[in-house]
């Protein structure tokens, strides 16, 4: 059975068995798994425990950690600080700026903030989590550009943008700055970025970020969820692995996981090594479709909205900045 083309694959320097992909037009080298941290930080019991799931899966390769300035109101940038303290330079470090922070004095103070809380001087990208209306595109995106400038940051991008935010963003970058990356919901069962967002992805050079790469959790449901239970059987892995190397087969995507059970980390890093064939690919497309338009399901682009789910959420956690 022939094996998917690597595009994009690349050798790369750390010694694990992870693939890795590039981020064209760079010699930046990401791990096709790394992991999310939605969930963690919001509670003191846990804390430790999460921190030391984020490093099992550093060091099984997993070395891009993606965060948000949103996740327990900071709580889980402090987790992946206390992760991160020692061995900070073998991770890619990415958090997102709410989008009632937008705009450029705005969105720099909330990378400030969130370089506090990670223990961090640099970030390797920041995103603006979603679209807002409530400010030009174009002054959040100069922040970033700014702060790549004074090298505070590395690499920039978005999240939750569909074909037509990007192309707003497209237009509003300051003139020799690019988008690196676009963060977007990307699994088995929820393929739509395939319509528009992945093939505008590659065709500008950005990277995907797949995230919720496992339903959120409940990913395996249902008929579809058999073929792939015997797809991976087959092949001796767990379905969740042969998802995420779906994901990670795709040109130009890298996907990230959360997972806090070290078994669970042991077996996303594992799919990290897991080439599939491109008859098991076809399988995986006849058994989950693509559904849904080319738009991606947008919260309410305004910041008065975010500003109140903020609000919320700090008061949910009594946190403030
Ligand atoms: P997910 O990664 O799709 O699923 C996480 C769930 O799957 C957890 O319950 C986890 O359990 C379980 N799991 C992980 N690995 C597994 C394995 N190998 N086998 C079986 N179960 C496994 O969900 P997600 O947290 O929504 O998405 C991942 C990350 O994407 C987030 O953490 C966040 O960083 C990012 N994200 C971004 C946005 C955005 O708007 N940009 C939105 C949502 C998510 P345990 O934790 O118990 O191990």
């Amino acid at each position: 059975m022939r094996p998917v083309p690597r595009r994009f694959l690349l050798p790369c320097r750390y010694n694990t068995a992870m693939r890795h992909l590039t981020l064209p037009g760079t010699g930046e080298c990401l791990p096709v798994i790394g992991q999310g941290t939605w969930g963690l930080g919001v509670s003191p019991r846990t804390r430790a425990a999460e921190a030391e799931a984020l490093r099992l899966g550093v060091s099984l390769g997993m070395t891009l950690i993606d965060t948000a300035a949103f996740y327990a109101a900071g709580g889980a940038e402090e987790v992946v600080g206390e992760a991160v303290r020692d061995i900070r330079d073998r991770v890619f470090l990415v958090t997102k700026v709410w989008p009632s922070d937008a705009g450029f004095g705005a969105a720099q103070a909330s990378v400030r903030h969130s370089l506090r809380r990670l223990r961090a001087d640099r970030l390797d990208a920041v995103l603006l989590h979603w679209p807002t209306r409530s400010v030009p595109l174009g002054e959040t995106l100069r922040a970033f550009a700014d702060l790549q400038a004074r090298g505070v940051v590395r690499y920039f991008g978005v999240s939750n943008f569909d074909r037509m935010w990007l192309r707003a963003a497209e237009a509003a970058l300051p003139a020799g700055a690019r988008l690196a990356f676009n963060q977007v919901p990307y699994s088995l069962e929820n393929r739509r970025v395939e319509r528009a967002v992945l093939p505008e992805a590659q065709r500008l050079g950005h990277l995907v970020m797949a995230y919720s790469p496992l339903g959120h959790g409940r990913l395996g449901r249902g008929r579809s969820g058999a073929a792939l239970a015997q797809l991976a059987a087959a092949r001796g892995v767990s379905p969740q692995q042969f998802a995420l190397a779906f994901l990670a087969s795709r040109p130009g995507v890298l996907a990230i996981p959360k997972a806090l059970q070290p078994e669970h980390v042991r077996a996303n890093a594992a799919a990290g090594d897991l080439d599939l064939t491109v008859e098991e690919v076809r399988s995986l497309e006849a058994a989950y479709p693509v559904s849904g338009g080319a738009r991606l399901p947008l919260l309410p682009p305004y910041g008065a909205f975010f500003r109140l789910v903020l609000g919320a959420v700090r008061l949910r956690y009594g946190r403030g900045r």
